[in-house]
């Protein structure tokens, strides 16, 4: 048979990811011969030789790619004519229209887990060590293509030994661009209280100064952590204190699944998420609510396993589980700079666990429930970030900007979307600054150049600011999108849903298009265009933001719309109607349901109010309030009086907790119901920081199913406003803008 040569373009994650080595293996075992290189848009390889064979070498590539790899397309010309190789080799990158998709990072392999701990290899105990199949991605990335210049492992030449590996075609180390060894990649070392790097082993100075109840900043794969022994309460005590940080929730990180399993039950599901390549912290239920109070005061304790080598080489000698929370400053940016790092932390810690190999990306770490076997994201940042969501059927090049205290941005490049990690709370300035360098360097990275842009209508949000601004600069389209709008458009993107449907959004708030705070939203409708359907009686919150942390104005508000509040200087704010503002807000319903039942009278976090009447919401309660829904004008509206004025009675505050969680759910059925017989639509979609509340969310799912609808729910991104940018994204798109 004639000879024919085969263009083959290679579309996906295919670099950082030992995938042109794989190739080289199998191509080499089959006789062909060509080349294989990076390009901007992913790998192309060149094949010569019979047809046939080349057919079956393409579909083994599919089959057997390597596991970190993802293939999106293969694109094959044939032609006749030849270019007479000898050999197949691994070619130069070629450096073009950036195209390609880059690798999140990925968690120590078992492969360099057993060098990292065998005596005889010249790795042994090297904190970097690091393969094609493991190691840091993402966060090193300055530029790509993916090659070691362009990482911050540029400031550090592979030695002889690292060089051969490096080139060596039946080496797991083979084009592995962050390789490296004691002599030639960085180093790990311990500074002590004054900032000076301490003599000795640089892990059992942290290990012992943690053991003996000290605080240790680690710097991880995206930023530093703070760590302190998870077993000790006065350490979690002191880091509290000295990070200001009251009430909420450490994460903690294990050394394994069977020592998560002393703090949280971990199903088949949950493990399989915990060891995961990705490595997020899951949320896990406690045996009882009270247990490790000092690390969690609600139901949940979040858990991550070890994920770099210095990780693994820190939680040993007795040092089983460590708490794991941001280096920051209450809410600002994690600390991702050495330089930042002393300056910043140095009241916090007794130690600095750190090295010189420099973070360019910050990213903190994701964080998720498993719902049905899959990721229920309420932070998709490290280990996820910078895959992107696939969405078929868009195009263009659009630039979402989220919304403001859960800031994250979203960036299109046709059918990929590209959500950012975690960003945080827009209203402090370094966070600003953080998101506005973050936007650029995604722009490189993925080489988006966006045409139009798409934010928030909240008049205030510094993202709108933002998009304000560049679009008056760069003369490109904006378009502005209903904060519930964009987290229905959310949901239905996240399922690849293009239909008409029925949205469930609840959260704490969002600017609604008669310039009120909604938040408990009943809409219908598509990516083009919505309609306000249902909602609940508005709350009142005196004093107006202050009600917002002093939940328990809120709580009093509730009662006095029933008659039974006995705050006489709430009542009289009320009747004169001084800065009492009304929301139709789904999370201050809870607030003040919480702050009634007496769970939480003054909130120290975001949603404390709802976390903690979740938790103590007993699983088997049945009863649902007495409960009105009017309608006006086929719009929807939930009377809460009759459940408050029993609420306000209950003595038994798990039933109370849970028998309020059922008359919402009861509610939201009924008049999901409703709507649908009015317009048809039989989908409904759930989104809105509320449906972090794993109650609700499990119990209204069910409930819509068993009406016959179909329930979309989240899972490639959160449900929070950190997800919102997908949506507004796709409305973007939809409009053509
Ligand atoms: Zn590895
Ligand atoms: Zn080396
Ligand atoms: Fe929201």
């Amino acid at each position: 048979m004639a000879k024919v040569s085969a263009n083959i373009k290679i579309k996906g994650i295919v670099q950082g990811v030992g995938f042109r080595p794989f190739i080289h293996r199998l191509v080499s075992q089959s006789g062909l011969f060509g080349n294989v290189k990076n390009t901007a848009f992913g790998a192309s390889l060149v094949l010569e030789g019979e047809k046939e064979e080349i057919l079956t070498a393409i579909e083994k590539i599919r089959e057997n790619a390597p596991a970190l790899a993802y293939i999106e397309s293969v694109e094959v010309t044939f032609s006749e004519k030849l270019f007479g190789f000898s050999d197949f080799k691994i070619a130069e990158s070629e450096i073009g229209e950036r195209k390609t998709l880059v690798s999140p990072d990925v968690a120590t392999c078992p492969d360099c887990l057993r060098e990292l701990y065998d005596k005889n290899n010249r790795r042994y105990r090297y904190p970097f060590i690091n393969c094609t199949n493991c190691g840091p991605r993402f966060t090193i990335i300055r530029d790509i293509p993916y090659d070691r210049k362009n990482t911050t492992m540029e400031k550090f030449p592979m030695c002889t030994d690292c060089g051969e590996e490096y080139g060596d075609i039946e080496n797991r180390r083979y084009h592995a661009e962050p390789t490296c060894c004691e002599t030639c990649g960085p180093e790990v070392f311990f500074l002590g209280k004054d900032g000076k790097r301490a003599e000795g082993d640089a892990f059992s100075l942290a290990r012992e100064m943690i053991k003996r109840g000290g605080i240790v900043a680690v710097k991880g794969l995206g930023g530093f952590h703070i760590a302190c022994d998870a077993q000790n309460p006065d350490a979690a005590r002191l880091l509290r204190e000295r990070k200001h940080r009251d009430e909420k929730p450490f994460a903690i990180m294990c050394r394994d699944a069977s020592e998560a399993r002393k703090f949280a039950e971990v199903s088949e599901d949950e493990e399989k998420h915990l060891i995961s390549h990705r490595r997020p912290i899951v949320l896990l239920k406690k045996r009882r609510r009270e247990d490790f109070s000092h690390i969690s005061e609600n139901g949940y304790v979040g858990i991550m396993l070890p994920y770099t080598p210095v990780h693994h080489m820190l939680l040993e000698e007795g040092l089983s589980a460590v708490v794991m929370t941001s280096g920051n400053i209450s809410d600002l940016p994690i600390i991702y700079k050495d330089e930042e790092m002393y300056e910043k932390l140095c009241d916090v810690c007794d130690g600095f666990l750190t090295n010189n190999r420099d973070i360019y990306m910050r990213c903190d770490d994701s964080l998720i429930w498993v719902k049905d076997g899959k990721e229920y994201f309420a932070r998709r940042s490290r280990g996820y970030v910078p895959y992107p969501v696939t969405v078929e059927g868009i195009s263009g090049k659009i630039l979402a900007c989220g919304a403001e205290q859960k800031a994250s941005f979203a960036m299109s490049r046709d059918h990929h979307v590209f959500p950012s990690q975690h960003i945080g709370d827009l209203k402090n300035l370094e966070t600003l600054e953080n998101y506005e360098e973050q936007i650029s360097r995604f722009e490189r990275l993925m080489d988006i150049k966006p045409t139009s842009l798409v934010c928030d209508m909240h008049p205030d949000y510094l993202s709108t600011e933002y998009a304000e601004k560049r679009a008056k600069k760069e003369g490109i389209p904006l378009i502005k999108v209903q904060h519930h709008h964009a987290h229905m458009a959310s949901c239905m993107a996240d399922n690849g849903y293009f239909g008409k449907c029925i949205g469930i959004i609840w959260d704490g708030t969002g600017y609604g298009l008669d310039g009120k705070v909604w938040g408990a939203e009943f809409l219908t409708g598509d990516y083009k265009d919505f309609e306000r359907r249902g909602t609940i009686l508005p709350i009142r919150l005196p004093g107006g933001d202050r009600a917002a942390k002093e939940i328990s104005r809120i709580g009093k508000a509730l009662l006095c719309g029933v008659g039974k509040c006995e705050d006489e200087s709430i009542k009289k704010l009320l009747e004169l109607n001084i800065n009492c503002p009304e929301v139709t807000s789904m999370g201050r319903l809870f607030d003040g349901v919480s702050a009634i039942l007496g769970i939480c009278e003054k909130a120290s976090y975001e949603g404390q109010g709802a976390i903690l009447l979740e938790s103590l919401a007993s699983e088997d309660e049945e009863k649902v309030y007495p409960y009105t829904v009017s309608e006006k004008d086929g719009m929807y509206v939930f009377d809460w009086r009759d459940m408050i004025s029993e609420i306000a009675e209950e003595k038994d505050i798990s039933s109370a907790a849970a028998a309020f969680m059922n008359t919402l759910v009861s509610m939201s059925g009924e008049i999901a119901g409703r709507i649908s017989r009015d317009t048809g639509i039989r989908t409904v979609a759930l989104s809105g920081g509320t449906f972090q509340n794993m109650y609700m969310l499990t119990r209204l799912e069910k409930k819509l199913s068993d009406m016959g609808f179909n329930v979309l729910t989240h899972h490639r991104v959160s449900c929070n406003d950190e997800g919102l940018s997908l949506g507004q994204l796709l409305i973007g798109a939809e409009k053509k803008i």
